[in-house]
């Protein structure tokens, strides 16, 4: 099965084709056909395509919207310039994947698309305002484009977590709150830190039950996920991505309190508030330089900057207080998994967190580190540490194709 993934965003569009079908997953031979990125939807776009094992073609674009990106992807995806193989038309395309953030307490499982579950998502709209719509644009437009004959299906960031036992996930205001409008721990990145759990159990030959880890997925978005007997039993972001770990430009953690405060002293809106947590502060916010985590280390080597060291810091201690955390609540681990394009690509970030906590059973190889970089995948312990540390590569999008595919055929859908 062809299955054309699509993550929306409020101006953008991503999109990757995935051949893959039951036999497939089993063998873990799916194939990834073709993958492309377009941004700035609604002015000038850019627009970046590329058949797998070919050039990245580049360019710009007037898309006014999602359904109009849509069209421009498929005209290309069916066009000679691309010759994907195995696709000449749009009937080579079996099947739809989305990426939806929100699925609240509703969503437990990905679906398959119908009204009712449009209606499903336009309802957590309240508890995803930046994230729902982007991806409802998304399937609308590709409802419009394909029409009724393709099955559609929906894969949500918050699915996984809905495992965590209320102690988790419950925050320790009025329970009547939580009744009355479902303000709870929701969780997100959870396509990621189930891809990584299933890679890891793939490693060591465990079972579900057997797997007791830490999976840290260090992106623009960060978070941590205690992962017990296989099930997200905790994980750092809430209500909204916004809390837990540092992150580009959000602060994770903070006393709410700071809220009221800076209302009075800066005279802010809650609007400006939520701006300021999420998009100005994290890694930006502190070094005042940027959010992209390589160019951070690059200033703190090459300047001895010291507000980008300062975030850097801060990015490392909190990601070690969390490990530190779950290892206490689920009465330890058998290992941390690294994953996102921080945690796969920088050596200095994962040997920063893993500093000193050999006690604990925790002690990186150099040379191995070093090596997991760029795609690579393995282990990055010493060989006789007590706990296990892996970098494993996340892949949402494979996911998606083969929840997708599940959904079609009616499988079960391995958690
Ligand atoms: P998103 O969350 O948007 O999917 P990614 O998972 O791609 O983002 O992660 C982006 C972050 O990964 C950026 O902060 C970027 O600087 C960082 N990153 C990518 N490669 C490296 C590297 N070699 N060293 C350090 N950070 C890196």
């Amino acid at each position: 099965m062809n299955v054309l993934v699509l993550n929306c965003g409020s101006s953008s569009l991503k999109f990757q084709i995935i051949q893959t079908d039951l036999q497939i997953i089993e063998k873990n031979a799916d194939k990834q056909l073709a993958k492309g990125l377009i941004e700035r939807i609604g002015s000038q776009a850019l627009v970046t395509l590329q058949a797998t094992g070919k050039s990245p073609v580049k360019h710009a674009a007037p898309l006014r919207d999602h359904k109009a990106a849509l069209d421009h992807i498929i005209k290309w995806i069916i066009s000679e310039e691309a010759q994907i193989p195995g696709i000449q038309s749009l009937h080579d395309i079996h099947a739809i994947g989305h990426r939806v953030v929100h699925g609240a307490e509703r969503f437990t499982n990905s679906t398959l698309i119908d009204d009712s579950v449009i209606r499903g998502i336009e309802d957590c709209i309240d508890l995803a305002p930046l994230h729902n719509p982007a991806n409802l644009k998304g399937i609308t437009a590709s409802r419009e484009v394909f029409g009724a004959g393709i099955p559609q299906a929906v894969v949500f960031d918050t699915s996984f977590h809905s495992t965590m036992p209320e102690t988790s996930f419950l925050y320790a205001i009025p329970y009547q709150l939580y009744r009355r409008h479902k303000i709870r721990r929701y969780g997100f990145h959870g396509t990621s830190h189930r891809y990584v759990a299933y890679r890891y159990r793939q490693l060591t030959g465990k079972s579900r039950e057997e797997t007791n880890i830490i999976t840290v997925h260090l992106g623009n978005g960060c978070s941590a996920c205690a992962i017990k007997s296989g099930a997200s039993f905790d994980t750092s972001m809430g209500l909204s991505p916004l809390e837990g770990l540092v992150m580009g430009t959000r602060c994770g953690d903070i006393d709410p309190a700071v809220l009221e405060f800076l209302s009075h002293k800066e005279g802010m809106s809650m609007n400006e508030i939520d701006t300021l947590l999420n998009k100005q502060s994290g890694l930006l916010g502190i070094s005042g330089l940027t959010n992209d985590m390589r160019d951070l280390l690059a200033e703190a080597r090459e300047h001895q900057d010291r507000r980008a060291t300062l975030a850097i810091n801060m990015f490392t201690q909190r990601v070690k207080k969390y490990i530190g955390s779950y290892l206490a609540e689920m009465n330890g681990a058998d290992a941390i998994v690294f994953t996102g394009g921080i945690g796969e690509n920088s050596v200095i970030v994962r040997q920063r967190i893993c500093a000193n906590l050999e006690w604990l059973g925790i002690e990186i190889d150099e040379q191995l580190n070093s090596e997991k970089v760029g795609g690579h995948e393995g282990e990055i312990n010493k060989k006789d540490a007590r706990m296990k540390v892996f970098v494993i590569p996340t892949n949402e999008e494979l996911l998606i194709a083969r929840d997708t595919v599940r959904c079609v055929l009616s499988a079960p859908q391995p958690k």
